[in-house]
């Protein structure tokens, strides 16, 4: 799933904890990045520390 990243995700985010990177998901493996080789870089979490960047969830994303 591709959305804008507005304000108003940001704010709910924060608010509720809100998790969706690789970082937060059981298939994250540090050393391998993803464990099924999905390309990662657009689920990483250093990727929304730019406030425009666009979100994108993973659907296999599973939380840890
Ligand atoms: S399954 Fe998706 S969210 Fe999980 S580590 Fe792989 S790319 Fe990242």
């Amino acid at each position: 799933m591709d959305i804008e990243q507005d304000k108003r995700f940001r704010d709910e985010s924060t608010r509720f904890e809100l998790r969706w990177n690789c970082e937060d998901c059981v298939y994250f493996d540090r050393d391998r990045n993803c464990a099924h080789g999905f390309p990662t870089h657009r689920h990483r979490r250093h990727r929304y520390e730019d406030p425009t960047a666009r979100v994108f969830f993973c659907k296999e994303f599973d939380l840890i």
